[in-house]
C-alpha cells in the first residue's frame, strides 16, 4: 500500500511532519509546505496512487472522498468566500510529487494562475 521511497507515503506513515489537518480511513490532508496562496493544503489518498493516470474504477471511492471532503476543509482552514482545487499530472501537468494529490487553495488574495 506505501512506497517506501515516496515522501507522502512518509508524511501518511508519520515518517516526515507534516501539519495535518484531518485524516480518516482512505485520505490524509496537510498544509502545503511551501504555500502559494493564504490557504494551500493537499487532500491525498492513503493508497499510493501516483498520478491521476494510475485512478481508475477501483478507486472511486476514494476520490470521491478527496472531493467531498474539500470543501469541509477549505472552509475550516478559512478559505471564507471560495477556492481553487487542482491536481497536477505527470511533467506535462507540472507534477513532482508522483503521489496522487489534489491542492486547495483559498484565502483573500488573488490566486496563481497554475501551481
Ligand atoms: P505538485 O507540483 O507535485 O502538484 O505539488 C507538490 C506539492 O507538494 C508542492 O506544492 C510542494 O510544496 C508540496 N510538498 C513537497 N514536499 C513536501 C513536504 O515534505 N511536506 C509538505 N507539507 N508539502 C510538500
Ligand atoms: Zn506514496
Amino acid at each position: 500500500m506505501h512506497d517506501p521511497n515516496c515522501i507522502f507515503c512518509k508524511i501518511i506513515e508519520g515518517k516526515i511532519p507534516s501539519r495535518k489537518l484531518y485524516e480518516d480511513d482512505l485520505i490524509y490532508a496537510f498544509h502545503d509546505i511551501n504555500p502559494q496562496a493564504p490557504v494551500h493544503f493537499l487532500i491525498i489518498p492513503k493508497a499510493h496512487i501516483a498520478t491521476l493516470y494510475d485512478a481508475d474504477g477501483s478507486h472511486e471511492v476514494i476520490l470521491g472522498r478527496m472531493l467531498a471532503k474539500a470543501g469541509e476543509l477549505a472552509r475550516a482552514a478559512g478559505a471564507g468566500d471560495g477556492f481553487r482545487t487542482i491536481i497536477n499530472c505527470g511533467k506535462v501537468g507540472r507534477q513532482e510529487v508522483y503521489h496522487l494529490h489534489m491542492h486547495v487553495l483559498g484565502g483573500d488574495h488573488p490566486l496563481p494562475p497554475m501551481i
